[in-house]
């Protein structure tokens, strides 16, 4: 694209716009480059999948490209599983990195911008231990006080890192921090750590080193290094801008991409931080990770949500600089709409009531029914009936309401695709139960060839026994009781009925279908299990609300 496209900015959000500016003054003669920098700490949630999107989003409108870099300088709490999750995640979503890079790649590089920094009385070796320079940062009112160790001659400096480097500390005994400005009021900026002793094996790099580079140093080489044209972070970095600028501006790096902040994605009743997330894991609130009632993005992809979802979901909250909690009726708003069109209908039957046709003689019969009724494309399937089915216990009642639209003592409903049947007689157990219908079925009611001229209450679903594919049923609720559990005491907030586990029935061609995402008619949204054969997640409801 040439230097000479005027800026199309109309209805575009700011980071595009500013992308569509940059363009039409000639400074992405090359191309727009992004990253998407997880730390390796836990699996991706939908928050991220919003920077995700947003990065491949603009490179691939730009024609430009993305780099997946695993921000890899903190080994206490990452891993290699991790690493795969988030990489098979990204893929999953749809995105094609140029190039996957760890910032553990670069550790080297950055030893030498450091040793440059010190050098050039920009950092130095600072010998107080955490909890002083804590107590000397000062406040948001108070400056902060310099360390004595703040004017140590360069050479000492050089000499104390190099033995940093080397193993001759231990954990805590120094730490190389930048020189800038203990008086400044950005406390970010008041001579921050820049390095620190960690003897601990890291994922990638194993015992090569014993010093860690912090944040706010690396993120702003690598950018550098690989050419980032528009590094794109959450706005809690807003305050941090002015630090990934300085060790910038004192490096001798060939580029200095420009930081931009847009608002982290919040969802109610759920938490979004890896942190909070893997509390739920290791405490066993959840069954893992990918538990399908977790924000995770392994969660939503077992719980059947598909990756178009995820980006429409995301194309609709936007870019902006406003935190905001979005509803979660948004999401199941794009869930709906993306399978309401491709997923084969079937039956399912959720709690099972018997249901015995007395004037049936012999066996099952095969009916024909659609597996989507606006989209022939997806064919037909073959469902057997019989003599003795199930019907979901809601369908029935033993003193239904005015106007019932299901089945009652000597009311009529059709069976979809099937016959119209009478309630004759009702049977239940000792504490009154209903546990069994006895029913007739007119012949002449058939689907399709109906010449009874019954009027039946209405239409409702079943399967037929014999043939009917015993499941296990899941059926999520919200994980949280608020909309907005707080990381301080998130865990008393989690709702202690997320989860209803049923022994319900489906029809064989659901189970011998190789689908994985059926609408079970008149009941919602499901999906087998991925790891568990004859596990059904309910995905999202037919319509809007809990
Ligand atoms: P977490 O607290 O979940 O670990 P993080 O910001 O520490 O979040 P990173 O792995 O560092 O997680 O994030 C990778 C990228 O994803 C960063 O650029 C970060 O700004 C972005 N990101 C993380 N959470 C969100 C969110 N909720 N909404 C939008 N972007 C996010
Ligand atoms: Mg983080």
């Amino acid at each position: 694209m040439s230097a000479d496209t005027p800026a199309d900015t109309e209805g575009k959000d700011f980071i595009r716009t500013r992308i569509e500016e940059d363009r039409a003054a000639g400074k992405l003669s090359s191309g727009v480059v992004t990253r998407f920098p997880p730390e390796p700490n836990g699996y991706l949630h939908i928050g991220h999948a919003k920077s995700i999107c947003l990065n491949f989003g603009v490179a691939e409108e730009y024609g430009g490209t993305t780099f997946l870099r695993f921000d890899d300088t903190n080994p206490i709490k990452e891993s290699e599983e991790y690493v795969r999750a988030i990489a098979s995640d990204v893929e999953w979503l749809g995105f094609k990195w140029a190039t996957l890079t760890h910032a553990s790649d670069y550790f080297e590089e950055l030893y030498k911008f450091a040793v440059d920094l010190i050098s050039n009385d920009k950092a130095y070796v600072c010998s107080l231990t955490a909890e002083e320079i804590r107590a000397q940062r000062g406040t948001l009112t108070e400056p902060g006080v310099e360390s004595p160790y703040r004017n140590r001659p360069v050479e000492e400096s050089l000499d104390l890192f190099q033995k940093m480097r080397a193993g001759e500390f231990g954990d805590g005994e120094h730490v190389l921090r930048a020189k800038i400005d203990m008086s400044s009021p950005n406390i970010n900026m008041r001579d921050p750590v820049l390095y620190r002793i960690r003897h601990i094996s890291h994922q990638r790099t194993g015992d090569d080193w014993c010093i860690y580079p912090m944040y706010d140093f690396t993120h702003c080489i690598c950018d550098a290094l690989e050419g980032i044209t528009h590094s794109l972070c959450t706005l809690e970095f807003e305050d941090h801008r002015p630090l990934y600028d300085w060790v910038l501006d004192n490096s001798n790096v060939n580029f200095h991409p420009p930081q931009i902040e847009f608002s982290r994605l919040g969802l109610e009743y759920t938490v979004m931080s890896k942190r909070l997330l893997n509390r739920l894991v290791d405490e066993g609130l959840v069954e893992g990770w990918d538990d399908a009632r977790m924000p995770t993005i392994a969660g939503l992809r077992r719980r059947g949500v598909t990756p178009a979802a995820i980006r429409d979901f995301c194309a609709r909250v936007g870019v902006t600089k406003q935190d905001n909690r979005i509803e979660m009726n948004l999401l199941e708003f794009c869930i709906r709409r993306d399978l309401e069109a491709k997923s084969p209908r079937g039956m399912g039957v959720l709690h099972p009531l018997l249901l015995t046709i007395t004037n049936w003689d012999g066996g099952e019969v095969d009916m024909t029914g659609p597996w989507h009724a606006q989209n022939e494309s997806l064919g037909t399937r073959t469902l057997p009936f019989g003599g003795s089915l199930y019907i979901e216990q809601e369908d029935f009642s033993l003193d239904p309401p005015k106007k019932w639209r299901r089945l009652a003592p000597g009311e009529m409903v059709r069976l979809r695709y099937g016959y119209i049947v009478r309630c004759d007689e009702v049977i239940q157990d000792d504490e009154g139960n209903v546990i069994e219908l006895k029913c007739t079925y007119f012949p002449d009611s058939r689907s399709g060839e109906d010449t009874s001229g019954l009027k039946p209450n209405g239409v409702i679903h079943w399967v037929s026994a014999p043939s009917a594919v015993p499941a296990e049923i899941r059926v999520y609720n919200r994980l949280f009781r608020v909309p907005d559990p707080s990381a301080e005491s998130f865990l008393d907030d989690i709702n202690p009925d997320s989860l209803e586990v049923l022994e319900g029935y489906v029809e064989p061609a659901i189970a011998d279908s190789p689908e994985m995402r059926f609408q079970f008619e008149r009941t919602g949204y499901f999906c087998k299990d991925p790891e568990a054969p004859g596990v059904y997640n309910k995905t999202v409801s037919l319509r809007e609300g809990f």
